[in-house]
């Protein structure tokens, strides 16, 4: 895959706050929308603590473009209460001092985060060795035969982070969710012009004769 859509270089690291705000803004929508839910989010405010204190309905008016507006709005506010009673900052950077589960386990008690979302947090922004499987990647790897059909999301992260290298996970991350958007898409694959079809379960099944 790398030599299909070349080596992603890991990026300068993102503030671990903004990587989680805006992570939770991406879920179900697209990439131009949570942007731009995020965009006036932080145009609106000057820091995340100036969001304490407001109602949910008024950031949901802010967000509003990201979809799922009322629902966000209550995820963004849970984990900045949390930080600010546990922490008294709107800042994650002791999450670098736990190990890559205990990490995960903090973030993924809070309500509506979820493994995917703890997993970017953790490896975009600290550079832990954690396999986040978004609904591309859960697609691709089902196709190819790295996960069994019936695996659930939550267990396809655990089974891709063992069979990929930790050293690739953000290379292979970046890569899979390219590959599932420009050919191996949810309907009608571009299997033709697939560089990986001669790997794929899914090809082998597409082209065997119908009986
Ligand atoms: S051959 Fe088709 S189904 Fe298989 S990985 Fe490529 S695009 Fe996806």
């Amino acid at each position: 895959m790398t030599s299909a859509y070349g080596r992603k270089e890991t990026a300068e690291r993102g503030d671990p706050v903004d990587t989680l705000i805006e992570t939770i803004l991406s879920q179900n929508t697209s990439d131009i929308n949570s942007h731009r839910a995020f965009k006036s989010l932080k145009g609106r405010y000057g820091s995340w603590s100036e969001l304490i204190g407001n109602s949910p309905d008024e950031i949901a008016d802010v967000i509003r473009s990201g979809g799922l507006a009322e629902v966000k709005a209550k995820r963004i506010l849970g984990v900045l209460n949390l930080l600010d009673a546990e922490r008294g900052k709107m800042d994650l950077e002791f999450l670098s001092d736990m190990p890559v589960k205990e990490a995960e386990r903090w973030l993924t008690s809070i309500e509506g985060i979820g493994p995917k979302t703890a997993a970017i947090v953790l490896l975009f922004s600290f550079g832990m060795p954690t396999f986040p499987v978004d609904t591309h990647i859960f697609r691709v790897s089902r196709r190819l035969g790295l996960i069994a059909a019936s695996v659930s999301r939550e267990k396809a992260q655990k089974e891709l982070g063992s069979l990929i290298p930790p050293h690739e996970y953000h290379n292979m991350h970046l890569n899979m969710i390219e590959h599932g958007r420009r050919l191996c898409r949810s309907r009608n694959p571009l299997c033709e012009e697939c560089p990986i079809s001669e790997y794929c379960l899914q090809s082998v099944k597409r082209s065997e004769p119908q009986s």
